[in-house]
């Protein structure tokens, strides 16, 4: 079996040398310590998987330890037993209730300690799969299952911070959205499986067109967006060009289109402006009106989003 990561603190030599060598008979890794507070100190180097430790110790005591055990961030969990004499049950409730998970009963016996490291075993690993389902379940929240590409939720995280570096080092950015053009039509001549191809197939393309540093999202039905880091309106106008006449030349097949034989997008670009103090939402909403404009005018082509300064109603 793998072996536990165990961290023993007791103040009595005869006591720590059994466990010691209880605890690696076993097969486990095991550190001392001879007190409360070099065992905080061990703990913060090495988060152990198990913390097996004394009641009364000079510096820190066994709850107290606890408690700053169960306080403390980390990444995995620690299982804590709690080592008390006989006769001291009181103790143990008040331990358990520091955050202890278990304990153990002075003078050591072999045979417990191996009983609860078995135990400690199994919820440390059930600890460790459950981070790991966190992360797993992090990203897949963030995702876009169709087309593979960050979600409205990413986005928004991703934007927000993007922003807040724009705003402080006084970077710039635009915000791109593309919509493919008579989407419904599509759906209505070549039904939703050739719907959810075209999607895919232009999500991989805004995710392989985009420099790095830019990020794609589907933002929603058939709608994508592009957030350019760094880059000024005429950049970002460049590269949705660009991306613009490369979806038009994946030659989809659209005969039911009202701008072609192909499936094209119309997009809108706007870009943030330091000196206007926009919001993310501001930037979004200009993107949007210009990428009406695209449509408004005949679609597959590209808008800039007039500055606020000009356009009065920014919501
Ligand atoms: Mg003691």
């Amino acid at each position: 079996m793998n072996e536990l990561r165990v961290l023993v603190a007791d103040d009595d030599a005869s006591c720590r040398m059994v466990l010691r060598a209880t605890v690696e008979r076993l097969g486990h890794e095991c550190r001392v310590a001879a007190d409360g507070d070099e065992a905080w100190r061990l703990f913060e180097e090495e988060q152990p998987d198990v913390l097996i430790t004394d009641w009364m110790m000079p510096g820190l005591d066994g709850p107290e330890l606890c408690r700053r055990v169960r306080h403390h961030e980390a990444d995995g969990y620690t299982y804590v037993i709690l080592a008390t004499a006989l006769g001291e049950h009181e103790n143990v409730l008040e331990g358990m209730e520091a955050g202890a998970d278990d304990y153990l009963t002075k003078p050591i016996s072999p045979f417990d300690v191996r009983a609860r490291l078995v135990a400690a075993k199994r919820v440390t690993e059930l600890h460790k799969e459950l981070d790991r389902l966190h992360v797993e379940l992090t990203a897949q929240a963030r995702t876009d299952a169709l087309t593979g590409l960050g979600n409205r939720l990413r986005l928004h995280e991703d934007l927000e911070a993007i922003h807040d570096r724009a705003v402080r080092y006084g970077h710039t950015y635009c915000v791109g959205i593309c919509d493919l053009d008579d989407f419904k039509r599509f759906n209505d001549t070549y039904g939703h499986q050739a719907g959810d191809d075209a999607l895919r197939k232009i999500g991989a393309l805004l995710n392989h067109e985009s420099r790095a540093g830019d990020s794609a999202y589907r933002y929603g039905g058939e709608e994508f967006l592009i957030v350019l880091a760094g880059q000024s309106l005429p950049q970002a106008r460049a590269v949705l060009e660009r991306i613009r006449e490369a979806v038009e030349a994946l030659a989809i097949p659209h005969r039911a289109s009202r701008s072609g034989q192909a499936v094209t997008i119309s997009v809108g670009v706007s870009a943030w402006e330091h000196e206007q103090l926009d919001t993310p939402a501001a930037v979004l909403a200009r993107a949007d009106r210009a990428l009406y404009e695209s449509k408004a005018a005949g679609r597959n082509r590209v808008t800039s989003g007039e500055p606020s300064g000009i356009t009065p109603n920014v919501r």
